[in-house]
């Protein structure tokens, strides 16, 4: 009898922890540990130089997600493509000069100019002497559309209190010295010549500001201006200006002129589209960012920042979930509502491959069920070191508390991973909620997962390899975002969306 009783009880059990959907199962079981390995190694290899946003790299990892879409005979779904072109724009500095007397200095020989100002033209101003740039010293100069030299204690343009002290007073031209030797500052020009480049991307073409030009100087060039020597202006400042008052230079006018270019950076998203059946008109959004920060631009030893677990775990994911589905439909099994799977671009400039997505939708957004994002799921971080396997869940019942209890159900059902809320905290001090593609969708009321194995040491370093990975790990995270994304596709009903939750524009 009792042993009757017991046998109830485990046929029960059985039958409650597989609840899991045998179809499911079947083609979930197919994402494995040397599939994502066989793709890393491709997505995360030195030969795609870190796959930067824009370099050859980034297009060699699109080409190669592209074909694997193509593979799986997925419709091409931007006008038969399956890229999204994404221009994006960048400042960068232009022409720079700065004219004492008769000498024309160019910028990084005397001087150095890093902004994307436009003077519109050349401009001629006086020059005054604010010593240190300290709020007694400016109280006794009149900077307003003038050329004003200070002797900065800090080296920096942006943030520096005496920068914003003369930009409040209306100054056109900031004149920083924060060397005491030309060899000095001669070496730090040599560092601003080469590592200069590219300014921050932006999805939306820059306009230059006429605002105040900071330009930072050798000490030689300020005994220029003022004719005389850097010691001369130094003990001419004054730490107590009540007691000492800051004694009064006379410079000539300087005339200065600076310029910036817009550069196009030209990338793409990459998409590959599942019809889905019955409910085909709707959709289930899987994305992950492909490129990454590319190369270190200085340095020895290993450069590559190969982005092995950002967020080429996520891209791999995304490829191995696709072809679970596509064998799936090959099968008659295929889903019911229609699937996206994007690789996008520019993630880490700011989300700007989603972002574009989220403003140019291929299929509207009015019938976007969800977005899974996964962004770096193949390690571990510190807190997780011995653990069980995990993954944090981040947004899943920001939304939908439908959407949450699915997710939650789903993995109980299937793998059991351990569900880390940790980060789910908006008031997180790290605010990882708005820190990776799904946040563009989730502003645009699209109910959000995102999958994340948290900070680790070799976080955008060229130690991000892929011989860091854990296979295994990346497997069951991936199959349980494969499951979700599976329920979420066939169900009858629709994600609710709740009406409270929603972000008011
Ligand atoms: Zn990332």
């Amino acid at each position: 009898m009792k042993f009757k009783i017991l046998l109830v009880w485990a046929l029960l059990l059985t039958f409650v922890v597989n609840a899991q959907n045998p179809d499911a199962k079947k083609y979930g079981t197919q994402i494995t540990a040397d599939q994502l390995k066989e793709y890393l190694s491709i997505i995360a290899s030195d030969a795609l130089e870190g796959r930067e946003t824009g370099t050859r790299g980034q297009k060699m990892a699109a080409a190669f997600i592209a074909a694997h879409f193509q593979e799986l005979g997925f419709k091409a779904p931007v006008n038969g493509s399956y890229y999204q072109p994404v221009e994006l724009y960048s400042s960068v500095t232009g022409e720079a000069y700065l004219k004492v007397g008769q000498t024309k200095l160019e910028n990084f020989s005397g001087i150095v100019y890093s902004g994307t100002g436009d003077s519109g033209g050349e401009i001629s101003v006086p020059v005054v002497f604010a010593g240190y740039g300290t709020e007694a010293e400016f109280n006794q100069v009149d900077v307003k559309d003038k050329a004003v030299v200070v002797l900065a204690k800090e080296m920096r343009m942006r943030g520096n209190p005496a920068v914003k002290m003369a930009t409040d007073k209306g100054a056109k031209l900031i004149i920083l010295c924060a060397h005491e030797t030309l060899a000095e500052f001669d070496n730090l020009a040599g560092q601003f010549k080469n590592f200069m480049s590219g300014g921050r991307l932006s999805l939306t073409k820059p306009q230059a500001g006429n605002s105040t030009v900071t330009m930072l100087v050798s000490p030689v060039t300020v005994e220029k201006i003022f004719n005389t020597t850097l010691k001369k202006l130094q003990e001419a400042t004054t730490a107590d200006a009540k007691k000492m008052p800051l004694k009064k230079f006379k410079g000539a006018n300087v005339q200065y002129k600076v310029t910036s270019e817009v550069k196009i950076t030209y990338s793409d998203n990459v998409l590959g589209y599942l019809e889905g059946t019955d409910k085909k008109d709707e959709l289930v959004v899987v994305t992950a960012h492909y490129d990454h920060i590319g190369k270190m631009k200085s340095g020895t030893g290993d450069l590559i920042n190969n982005g092995a677990d950002d967020d080429g775990s996520g891209t791999v994911s995304v490829l191995a979930i696709a072809k679970a589905f596509a064998q799936a439909k090959k099968e008659g099994k295929g889903p019911r509502r229609s699937i996206l799977f994007m690789t996008v671009t520019g993630e880490e400039k700011g989300l700007l491959g989603s972002e574009y997505y989220s403003e140019h939708p291929v299929f509207p957004l009015a019938s976007t069920v969800v977005d899974l994002n996964i962004d770096m799921v193949g390690r571990r971080d510190p807190q997780h070191k011995d653990s069980a396997p995990y993954v944090y869940v981040i947004g899943s019942d920001k939304l939908s508390a439908d959407l949450h209890e699915l997710s939650e159900r789903v993995n109980k059902e299937n793998l059991n991973i351990g569900f880390d809320y940790t980060y789910n905290d908006q008031n997180h001090p790290d605010r990882l909620y708005y820190r990776s593609d799904h946040w563009n969708f989730a502003k645009k009321n699209i109910p959000i997962v995102f999958y994340f194995d948290g900070i680790h040491e070799d976080y955008h370093k060229p130690s991000d390899e892929v011989s860091k990975i854990e296979f295994d790990l990346i497997e069951k995270r991936a199959q349980t975002v494969f499951y979700t994304a599976w329920e979420i596709a066939n169900r009858d009903n629709r994600l609710k969306v709740d009406e409270e939750k929603k972000i008011k524009e």
